[in-house]
């Protein structure tokens, strides 16, 4: 099913809503069935995957899902370097070292996924501090991409060939439940939730109540809430967030916190000066509010707005301290 069939029919009833909300200000959206030409409004390469639009749709019409369809048949510079990644690395970043991990038969893993793997390996750390913290044993498998930026740009069967070399190895090693820390890996795996349990780590921090486990001070904190995580995953991931960060600072909600921060859906890579043009509302946003410190639950959230917030975390890093997890 192409994308544009996907946006004809009943479905969609030209309310504009999905267009009032676009950060990337996307203004096709209501006409992407209407256009018969065979010509792909250009537009559609600007769309961060935020899911936005979709979330405030009343027909439920699958947007995002259409929009990656129709990036099947382009070619861009940045979709060409995410394509050159996976098939020369098997990781959509070119790793900085290899990444060696323990392997073992284990019902549990941590799949950490190619930014937390190849640049920001303290958040991988964190997790696992945690799960060890938690008595949680577990294992590593030499993780490839899941596939997450390849649906992003419409290569769905690459995205799928790649998460079953995943999954083939935490099936050989008895794997039943899957931690997490990315919300593209998440989601991704989640189409697996039939057969594997996923969780990403605030699901176990949930769990486990571990918001009761730490101490507090008086810094003011706030979060920026991952598109993919809140409104792909599931918007109770920042209930929890929010409580965890409760617990352990003067927690203050960012205005528009869920408004993506524009790193997504292959922007950053493609435009680099239309993600940082997205984000720029974001940022001001945290300068006003003036906070300690600014959390967020995504690495790639991170290291886009780290550009602007230094010091930005992610909140496994900070809870992982709080118990004790010295940042090695
Ligand atoms: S919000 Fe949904 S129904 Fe309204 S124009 Fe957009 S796709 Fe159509
Ligand atoms: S997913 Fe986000 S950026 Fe893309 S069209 Fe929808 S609202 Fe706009």
């Amino acid at each position: 099913m192409s994308g544009r069939e996907l946006m004809t029919g009943e479905m969609c009833v030209k309310c504009g809503l999905c267009e009032a909300v676009c950060p990337s200000r996307l203004s096709s959206l209501r006409s992407l069935d209407l256009d018969r030409s065979g010509v792909l409004p250009e537009e559609i390469v600007n769309c961060t995957t935020c899911n936005r639009c979709v979330a405030s749709c009343p027909r439920n019409v699958p947007i995002t899902k259409a929009i990656e369809r129709m990036r099947r048949s382009l070619t861009t510079p940045g979709y060409g370097e995410t394509l050159a990644n996976i098939s020369t690395y098997g990781t959509s970043i070119v790793p900085s070292s290899p990444c060696n991990v323990d392997v073992k038969s284990c019902k549990v893993a941590y799949f950490a996924g190619c930014l937390t793997n190849h640049r920001l390996r303290d958040i991988g750390a964190a997790v696992e501090y945690t799960l060890d913290y938690l008595g949680i044993e577990y294992t590593r498998i030499p993780e490839v991409c899941c596939g997450s930026p390849l649906n992003r740009i419409g290569r769905f069967d690459l995205a799928r060939k790649m998460l079953e070399k995943n999954l083939a190895m935490l099936r050989a090693q008895g794997v039943e439940t899957v931690i997490t820390s990315c919300p593209g890996c998440t989601s991704t795996l989640l189409e697996y939730q039939d057969e594997f349990e996923i969780l990403h780590y605030l699901d176990l921090y949930d769990r486990h109540r571990m918001y009761a486990d730490v101490s507090r001070d008086d810094l003011v904190a706030t979060l920026q809430f991952p598109c993919h995580l809140y409104r792909n995953v599931s918007p109770y991931t920042m209930v929890v967030a929010e409580q965890i960060l409760s617990a352990m600072y003067d927690y203050r909600r960012l205005p528009e916190a869920d408004r993506c921060c524009g790193a997504g859906g292959g922007v950053r890579r493609n435009d680099l000066a239309l993600s940082r043009q997205l984000k720029a509302r974001k940022v001001d946003d945290i300068r006003a509010l003036a906070p300690d410190i600014v959390i967020t639950t995504c690495p790639q959230c991170k290291v886009h707005l780290s550009e602007d917030v230094p010091g930005i975390e992610d909140l496994s890093v900070v809870l992982a301290k709080a118990l004790g997890f010295n940042g090695k």
